[in-house]
């Protein structure tokens, strides 16, 4: 990201972003702290091609994200990101393994999405709990089939707002653990989260606020 900058306009201007400028490389793990309404959404909402930037440059694997079609931003957000939402947005009628191949299922046979589904939540030990539905699992239960979802079509980069939001220690750890396992198999991650204890996962903090972002400077 080069200088970016997102103002939303309405009764007053607010500058969600603020002349952001970052630089990941592949196979990183950057926390991103802040308080509430500094800017964190945004950002991930930038990077993953679901927001366009008021100004500045985005490019992401490669891809230079303002010069994109709104066609063409949907297929890169489709095929390139992975993305966990700070509420898991899971569909509470459908069971475990039809939420992770909803997202595919326009785009593949049904017997490979059901395999590689099925694969992928092996993988972050769901292999118990695929024929449930939502409300029948705990809330990290419930977390570990949002990244079986966000993680099934094999993504570039994985987005995560607030992953642990709602989450208990214990499964706070074990969703932490999962995205460790991602990482060391070279997986980009982003997350960003107001929980500090966060911070000690990953390689680099930076720290968001008022829509600037700064390295992290210890208190
Ligand atoms: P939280 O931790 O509470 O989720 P956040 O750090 O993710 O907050 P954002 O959701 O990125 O913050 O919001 C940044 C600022 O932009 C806030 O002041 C918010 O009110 C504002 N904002 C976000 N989306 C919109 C929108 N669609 N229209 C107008 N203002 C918006």
């Amino acid at each position: 990201l080069k200088n970016v900058q997102v103002e939303y306009n309405g009764f007053n201007t607010i500058h969600a972003l603020q002349d952001v400028s970052l630089s990941i490389e592949k196979g990183e793990w950057i926390t991103i702290l802040g308080p509430s309404g500094s800017g964190k959404t945004t950002l991930l909402n930038v990077i993953g091609g679901m927001e366009r930037s008021s100004s500045g440059e985005v490019e992401v694997v490669g891809i230079q994200l303002d010069k994109l079609s709104d066609d063409s931003l949907q297929d890169f957000r489709r095929e390139k990101i992975g993305y966990i939402f700070q509420h898991y947005r899971l569909f509470d009628q459908f069971t475990v393994l039809e939420n992770v191949m909803l997202p595919q299922w326009p785009y593949m046979s049904k017997k490979e999405n059901e395999e590689r589904a099925t694969a992928m939540l092996s993988k972050l030990h769901m292999s118990h709990r695929l024929y449930h539905l939502p409300g029948e699992l705990s809330g990290g239960e419930k977390q570990r089939t949002a990244i079986a979802r966000a993680m099934v079509h094999s993504p570039e980069i994985l987005l995560c707002d607030e992953p642990t939001g709602n989450l208990d220690r214990e499964n706070r750890d074990n969703v932490l653990s999962c995205l460790e396992g991602l990482h060391q198999e070279g997986m980009t991650i982003l997350i960003v989260t107001h929980d500090e204890e966060i911070a000690k996962y990953g390689d680099r903090v930076l720290f968001l606020r008022d829509g600037i972002l700064k390295e992290r400077v210890e208190a």
